[in-house]
């Protein structure tokens, strides 16, 4: 479940004259909520004009039917955003609106890039104000200053320049583009919707509107719908894959499919080689839900222990504004998870979770369950040891926090009072997502970073010495 990993964004795009561009848009937003829960926000355009409604919240705080109803066209970009390079204001709400040509550029991004810094320094000293903190009006300002008569002109212009990981959609007033980076770290696929075309951080955001999934958009390659309908190009030259295996574990969404695997298939073989790597004596095996079900339900059927439910989740939490009360805020994870006492009172559990961060919540789960009546709680991870931090977008920890960077298992067993815990190993890892390790960035478990890390970035986040980079 991994409440301790926020995700970064989701984006979607649609070119249709057939329906409604908005409202598609809201319900794919919808199906991606869970990549981002601080702002939402749709750009519209009819071919001249352009409108665009963002907001703090999530989507479906933010739009209402009326809203909808006013945002008309046949092309529509959407955006849902947890805060990675910018922080937590509704300037930084996507997405980024920009003049361009006397018109509009409008950009939405996952992922982060990590010569922000760099590029920003750069525009600053040709005058350029920014209004915001987040990497993504850079590019915007980027692609809006290029000399480029086409925007496909200025994406194969600006591409080139940028450092890191990303998967844009652009819309221009007649143009919907979605870009991806040379390494494919953060995902972007493409569909079918009848007259047209959409574009989506996952296939589930496709499968919601009823449009057909074609292909994932590739490392470096830039897809570009328009009247003339749907155009691939490489917009920079592809590097080594390397799609987050995060998302095979936790970020994405089961029903999605990633490298032609339905993530729901891939989790389930996780779980169960977790079993045949560290069978134990149980009653039951109960997921940390929601993301540890298919895991959990391959090490039952591996191990042949039943299957149960031990922990049900408040689905409606979300995201609150609202700071809770101490006495709230004591409750800790109980305002997510409650525990059902009948089913866990003297079992002997085996508990799936798909990974530990800092460690705490994984620690009150475990006080929950034994206060709850378990005999025996046994912790097993659907991932290997998270040592090392992410600097590609996904909002993880610092390493000195992450527990794994500085603890051994039996160290990490202890602090979080289970009976045994096993993390599963990167080759079974590896081989649940049925493609080779050279496809997958890693570096969560391993530190080696597909697209180097500069020094300043790695000290922030290590704390480490300048020359100790990464090598801890
Ligand atoms: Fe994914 Fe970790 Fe790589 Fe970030 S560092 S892209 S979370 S595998």
């Amino acid at each position: 479940m991994s409440f301790e990993i926020n995700e970064s964004c989701g984006v979607f795009g649609i070119y249709t004259r057939e329906d409604d561009v908005a409202k598609l848009t809201y319900y794919a937003l919808y199906a991606l909520q869970h990549r981002g829960q601080e702002s939402a926000g749709i750009a519209v355009s009819d071919g001249r004009e352009t409108l665009m409604l963002k907001d703090m919240g999530m989507v479906s705080q933010v739009f209402s039917e009326r809203d909808l109803n006013n945002l008309r066209g046949h092309i529509a970009i959407g955006h849902v955003r947890y805060s990675t390079t910018g922080s937590t204001f509704w300037e930084n709400a996507q997405p980024v609106q920009v003049p361009r040509r006397g018109g509009s550029v409008f950009v939405a991004h996952n992922g982060n890039l990590i010569n922000t810094v760099e590029l920003r320094n750069a525009l600053k000293e040709e005058g350029v104000r920014f209004r915001s903190t987040s990497d993504t009006e850079v590019v915007a300002v980027m692609l809006a200053r290029s000399s480029q008569q086409s925007i496909v002109d200025a994406v194969k212009e600006v591409m080139p320049r940028l450092t890191g990981a990303y998967a844009f959609v652009v819309m221009t007033e007649d143009r919907l583009i979605g870009i991806r980076d040379p390494h494919g770290i953060r995902p972007l696929c493409v569909g079918r919707y009848m007259d047209g075309y959409a574009l989506s951080s996952e296939s589930a955001g496709l499968d919601i509107i009823g449009a057909e999934y074609i292909r994932e958009v590739e490392p470096g390659e830039m897809a570009i719908i328009d009247d003339d309908g749907l155009g691939f190009e490489t917009a920079v030259t592809a590097a080594k894959p390397s799609l987050c295996i995060f998302e095979y574990i936790y970020f994405a969404r089961p029903d999605s499919i990633m490298y032609g695997t339905y993530l729901y298939h891939a989790r389930k073989h996780m779980g169960m080689s977790l079993a045949d790597e560290a069978p134990v004596e149980a009653d039951v095996v109960m997921p940390i839900p929601d993301t540890g079900v298919p895991a959990a339900i391959g090490y039952s059927q591996a191990s042949g222990i039943a299957f149960g439910e031990g922990l049900i989740k408040n689905r409606y939490i979300g995201r609150t504004f609202i700071q809770p009360t101490q006495a709230i805020r004591q409750l800790g994870v109980r305002l997510k998870l409650n525990p059902l006492i009948h089913d866990i009172k003297g079992k002997r559990l085996v508990v799936v979770d798909d990974s530990i961060v800092r460690g705490n919540t994984t620690k009150e789960i475990v006080k929950m369950l034994r206060d709850a009546g378990a005999k025996e709680v046994h912790m097993r991870i659907s991932s290997p040891p998270d040592m090392y931090p992410c600097f590609y977008g996904i909002d993880t920890s610092i390493r000195k926090e992450l527990i794994a960077s500085s603890r051994k298992v039996e160290e990490i067993r202890r602090f979080i009072g289970a009976d045994s815990l096993h993390y599963l190993s990167m080759e079974n890892l590896v081989k649940a997502t049925r493609r080779p390790k050279e496809d997958f960035c890693t570096a969560c478990f391993d530190g080696e970073y597909p697209v180097p890390v500069p020094d300043e970035m790695m000290m922030t986040k290590c704390r480490l010495e300048k020359g100790k980079v990464g090598v801890q």
